[in-house]
This record gives structure tokens, sequence and C-alpha cells, in this order.
């Protein structure tokens, strides 16, 4: 059965397309978020406008959350006015943020005394996949929730991963993102010495695509690198968190990680730089600099 009625909280670089993409698909869907651009946009597509993730949950059979990090998601869901007090029993929230599995977990069993499941469902795909309806999902929760969000997950995704229990998804998702910070980290490199080298930038790019140095963070991101353009996207201080969330769960498992750790002093770099809003492809300007190729 179609769950008709749906709620998104988070209404930023992902969750935005996300909400229009469902109600393109014919949701009744309600929104809030604490900024006001994004309410008024969705209003006027046609979606209902919450006072509160309390009132919103009240309004909503399933719950998507698009937030930045594990305190925000624990606020909106356990916090003054959260879902878990709005939401009727036989509710779900699936959470599409990318945040600690520990905290994910904790909050499906704080919903779970109330008659609510949680489950996580990190995406990934970034900002295009997100507007296409494109994205993978990975999802972690008991097998009869995921399915009944399946129809809500198709309709801003297309490949939609069930990986094991609450927590998986984001086990799986920390796992891509730490790959993708050091294929970042890879290509920055890859293009600072092909420029001191003398290499013309296109033809980098034509030429790696089609060999074994190919990866999507050369695909998506070296021309843009190249041209300089830095516009968000996924933002530095997100891929930052990201690899802060791997390193922690590595240590948690007694797992080294030298390359990623390496990967994670760039991105603190960047952050000091000032970089933090910029596309994580900003990395590149860290490089730069340690090579002597950017002045300020
Ligand atoms: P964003 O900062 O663009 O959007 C977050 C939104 O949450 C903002 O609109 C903000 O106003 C809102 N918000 C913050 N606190 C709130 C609260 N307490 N109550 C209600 N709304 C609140 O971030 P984003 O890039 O859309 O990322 C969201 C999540 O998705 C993050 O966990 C990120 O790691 C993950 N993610 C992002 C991308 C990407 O390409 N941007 C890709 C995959 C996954």
């Amino acid at each position: 059965m179609k769950e008709p009625n749906v709620g998104v909280i988070g209404l930023g670089a992902m969750g935005l397309p996300m909400a229009k993409n469902l109600l393109r698909k014919g949701f009744n869907v309600t929104v809030f978020d604490v900024r006001d651009e994004p309410l008024r946009t969705l209003e006027s597509l046609g979606a209902r406008v919450a006072g509160s993730p309390r009132d919103l949950g009240a309004a909503s059979s399933i719950v998507l959350t698009s937030l930045p990090s594990s305190k925000q998601v624990e606020d909106v869901v356990l916090g003054r006015y959260g879902l878990i007090d709005g939401m009727a029993k036989g509710g779900v929230i699936a959470d599409t943020s990318t945040i600690e599995p520990a905290v994910s977990r904790r909050l499906a069993g704080e919903c779970a005394k109330k008659g609510i499941s949680m489950i996580d469902a990190p995406v990934s795909g970034g900002t295009v996949g997100a507007e296409k309806g494109t994205l993978s999902i990975m999802v972690g929760g008991e097998k009869d929730t995921v399915e009944r969000c399946m129809d809500v997950l198709r309709a801003i995704g297309v490949n939609i991963y069930h990986v094991g229990d609450t927590g998986s998804g984001q086990i799986f998702k920390l796992i891509n993102n730490m790959l993708v910070a050091v294929n970042l980290v890879g290509v920055s490199e890859a293009l600072v010495l092909g420029r001191k080298a003398g290499v013309n930038p296109d033809l980098l790019y034509n030429v790696i695509r089609t060999s074994a140095g190919n990866s999507w963070a050369l695909e998506q991101k070296l021309p843009k690198m190249a041209s300089g353009d830095f516009a968000p996207g996924f933002r530095v201080w997100l891929q930052h968190k990201d690899l802060a969330l791997a390193m922690s769960l590595a240590s948690q498992m007694g797992v080294a990680l030298p390359i990623t750790s390496l990967a994670y002093q760039m991105y603190e770099s960047a952050k000091a730089m000032g970089l933090e809003d910029l596309d994580h492809s900003a990395v590149f300007k860290v490089l730069q600099k340690l090579s002597g190729m950017l002045s300020s």
C-alpha cells in the first residue's frame, strides 16, 4: 500500500530536492526546517508546512530526515517538540542523514519504546542524484519496516540496498565516504603534479577517465577543480564529519586506517583555511598550498 502522508525534515542541498521528488510522485508532503526559504519554495509547490517536528510527525506516517549530523537528528527526534511526541504508533522515521551508527541504534531504541520504528537510510549520489531521484540508498533496519518505506525510497533513489540491522546503513555509508575523500585527495595530487609538469588538464581528464586511474572523484570533480569551480555540492565540513565518524568507528573496531587518516588531515587543513562551506573537492586547494601553487 502506498503511504500517502510523508514528512521531510531538513530541506538543504539534499532534503529540498528529495521533497520536490516526493511531491512530483504524488505524495502528500509536509515539511519542516529551521530556515524559512525552502519552506516557502516547497509550499508554492503544494507541500504543507509544519511548525515543528512534533506537528509534522502528527501529520505523517513516514518521515524522512536529512540533517547535517548526529546532534540535529537527535534534537529533531527526541528534543523539545520532537518527532517522538507527535508521531502515532506504527509510524516510521527513515533517517537519510549520515550520522554515527551508534546514535542511529540508540535513537531507534528510544523510538521503539513509543511504538515508532526508525531505520537508517543514508544516501549517496550528491545533489545531482537527489535532484534526479537517482540516489543510492543504504538501508539498515527491520525487513518489514524497510519494505513499508520502499515506495517512498523509490521516489528519491534508484539503487536501494537493505544492508542489515539498524545502524548498518551508516556503516556502509561511512565506508563509501572515506573512499570518496581518499580518491578526492588522490585526484588533487594528480592535478597538482600534472599542472606543475605542464600537462593540459582536459587531456589529463580524458586520458585517465578511460584508464585504470579513473574514479567517481575524477569523473565528477576533476573538470570543476581544474576550472576553480568549488560551489557545493557536498561541503568540506560534512566530508570532514564523515571522515571523523569513519575513524571513530575504526578505532572502536581496532582497525588502522592510515590513508584515511591522511585524507582526514587534509580536510582538517581545508577547514582551517576557511574552506568549510565549499564543495569537498576544494581539498584541491590544500594540495595546491602544500606545493606552493596558492599564495593566500
Ligand atoms: P545542508 O546543510 O545543505 O542541509 C541541512 C538542512 O537541515 C538545512 O536546510 C538546515 O537548515 C536544516 N536543519 C539543521 N538543523 C535543523 C533542525 N534542528 N531542525 C530542522 N532543520 C534543521 O546539508 P546537506 O548537504 O543537505 O546534507 C544533509 C545530510 O545528508 C548530511 O548528513 C550529509 O552528510 C548527507 N549527505 C549529503 C550529500 C550532499 O551531496 N550534500 C550527499 C549524501 C549525503
